[in-house]
């Protein structure tokens, strides 16, 4: 494209709240095969709200979220968030912690009154031994709504599951049906469960997913799709999606995101609606055969 086309484009695109960080991303957005979408925070507002509290060992609702509230007021995960206001919604008191430690993409581990307490997915307390099998028609349950479940393990023994919900962005189903219409693959990928992320790719209307990601693992995701020949946009807004953002060819930050995700995509969507992935390959489109 000559540099006045790139010009009337960037501009163009600002007026629609996006921003075009690069000249290239610009010429290739109407190339685009396929489009990764992070869930949390892109597809779904990323503020959840607590929604289940199920102790299992014989424990009351009130202490046993308590518990869980104070092993993650530590953390600053949208989850952890989501249970701490949950608790104090409830006028819970809760109790101090020692220890408290974070697995990226897992979840979180502190000592309460002696007792190691596990709070986070599948994974996280079966590597550290502990039988899930009496929480996991609790975590089925959930995860077919769409929800997330979270087990807690208290002194190695299951404790419980919590569930907490986000909500679509308004305009995620439009956007994912507008980019189908253009021939566009939409991928959901998250490190969220399996269950819980198909159940809201279906409400968008995705039919690919890679769940259960690793954050270290989002790029090699999007550096497999490009192996397969095709050119890859990603969108994203966490810490965990910068990787990924920089190794698409096209990488996209909701506005509202991380600045580490920012900093390492091509086009920031301002406002963070995802009809602006749709905007700017229009913008490509357009501004390319301007000058064909
Ligand atoms: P996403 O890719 O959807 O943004 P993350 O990679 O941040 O998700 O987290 C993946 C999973 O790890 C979550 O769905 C949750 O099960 C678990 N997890 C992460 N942080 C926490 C936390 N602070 N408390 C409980 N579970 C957590
Ligand atoms: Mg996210």
């Amino acid at each position: 494209a000559t540099p006045m086309s790139i010009t009337v484009g960037t501009g163009k695109g600002a007026a629609y709240g996006i921003l075009i960080r690069s000249a290239e991303a610009l010429e290739t957005a109407h190339k685009l095969d396929a489009i990764i979408l992070d869930k949390t925070g892109t597809i779904t507002r990323g503020v959840p709200a607590l929604t289940d509290v199920m102790p299992t060992g014989g424990i009351d609702e009130g202490p046993f979220l308590a518990t869980v509230a104070a092993v993650e007021r530590a953390s600053e995960h949208p989850l952890a968030t989501a249970i701490v206001t949950g608790a104090s919604q409830r006028g819970l008191t809760l109790p101090s912690v020692a220890a408290f430690d974070s697995v990226t993409g897992q979840g979180v581990r502190a000592t309460v009154d002696g007792h190691v307490v596990l709070v986070g997915n599948r994974r996280l307390l079966e590597a550290n031994g502990v039988d899930v099998a009496p929480l996991l028609a609790a975590h089925d349950w959930l995860a077919g709504q769409g929800k997330t479940p979270m087990l807690v393990a208290i002194g190695d023994r299951p404790a419980g599951v919590l569930g907490v919900a986000d909500t679509l962005k308004d305009g995620s189903a439009a956007a994912v049906a507008a980019l189908t219409d253009r021939g566009i693959e939409v991928i959901m990928m998250t490190g969220d469960n399996r269950a819980t992320a198909a159940a809201i790719a279906a409400q968008v209307g995705i039919r690919r997913v890679v769940a259960e990601v690793l954050p270290e693992h989002k790029a090699a995701e999007v550096r497999r799709l490009q192996a397969e020949g095709k050119i890859v946009g990603m969108v994203g807004d966490g810490i965990n999606d910068a990787p990924a953002l920089a190794q698409a060819d096209v990488g996209s930050a909701i506005g509202t995101g991380t600045d580490v995700a920012i900093e390492s995509s091509d086009i920031t969507l301002i406002s963070g609606a995802l009809s602006g992935i749709v905007t700017a390959v229009d913008l490509s489109r357009a501004t390319m055969r301007n000058i064909k």
